[in-house]
């Protein structure tokens, strides 16, 4: 059983988040099964960072920006390693490139076009967690590149597409798919299954829970996407066929 599963930047705000998530990973593992994280940089650690760049530069290189936002994602990586460790579950942090997530040159909105698996399938074969930092992967001209805001969605469903994994997880602060935001509406209607179709059209009018190429890529794969609450423990919602 190979297990892909994403954690977004709420679902890792603080270290009782960090471990939260830690622990339902490392049962996963005790229980046999060959788990993959994916990482988003913590909360608004991303919003920040370009802050902070804008002050320097406000037309910062589009390469450099790449490489300096890349960062945040690694950050994450390695400490959801050190949490696993720290229970005693072998974990290994990766960043994109290491993982061999293959992009265009596209600097700031790359578009995924390969994985060169062989580093990935060498640590889940030694019995570790493989935690990889989201959002980034590496050009032809072997420079860092980043996917698009929300692009370790798409880290996710491409690890889980090309490694042919049982299932893809996405843990988020919501617990699933609604109709409308639930944290502003309070009669949003959750859906427990939902199309690609639907979901890319929920996505056109400005929901935000998944990112629209991880959507493109599923469909392309024929790949389930689990829509999850890192919290709850709730069923989730369904995207698929
Ligand atoms: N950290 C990046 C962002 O804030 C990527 C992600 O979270 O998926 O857009
Ligand atoms: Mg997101």
């Amino acid at each position: 059983m190979l297990i892909v599963q994403k954690y977004g930047g709420s679902s890792l705000a603080d270290e009782t988040r960090i471990r939260t998530a830690a622990r339902r990973i490392a049962g996963l593992s005790q229980q046999g099964a060959r788990v993959v994280v994916v990482v988003s940089a913590q909360s608004d650690t991303t919003d920040q960072l370009i802050a902070k760049a804008r002050l320097l530069n406000p037309r910062g290189a589009a390469r450099e920006m790449d490489a300096y936002l890349a960062a945040g994602e690694q950050l994450s990586a390695g400490l959801m390693a050190m949490a696993l460790g720290a229970m005693g579950c072998q974990a290994v942090s990766l960043t994109g490139w290491q993982v061999g997530i293959l992009t265009d040159c596209v600097h700031g909105n790359a578009r995924i076009t390969g994985l060169d698996a062989r580093r990935i399938l060498r640590e889940l074969e030694d019995g570790k967690v493989v935690v990889v930092a989201g959002f980034q992967g590496i050009s032809p001209t072997g420079d860092i590149t980043t996917l698009g805001r929300g692009g370790s969605d798409t880290t996710a469903v491409a690890l889980a597409a090309f490694l042919g994994a049982d299932r893809c997880q996405i843990f988020t602060d919501v617990d699933g798919v609604y109709d409308r935001d639930p944290r502003k509406y309070a009669d949003a209607t959750r859906y427990g299954r939902l199309s690609y179709g639907k979901m890319l059209q929920l996505i056109g009018g400005g929901a935000q829970v998944l990112h629209d190429r991880s959507v493109e890529l599923a469909k392309q794969y024929n790949l389930t996407i689990e829509v999850l609450s890192a919290f709850s423990g709730a069923p989730g919602t369904l995207v698929g066929p």
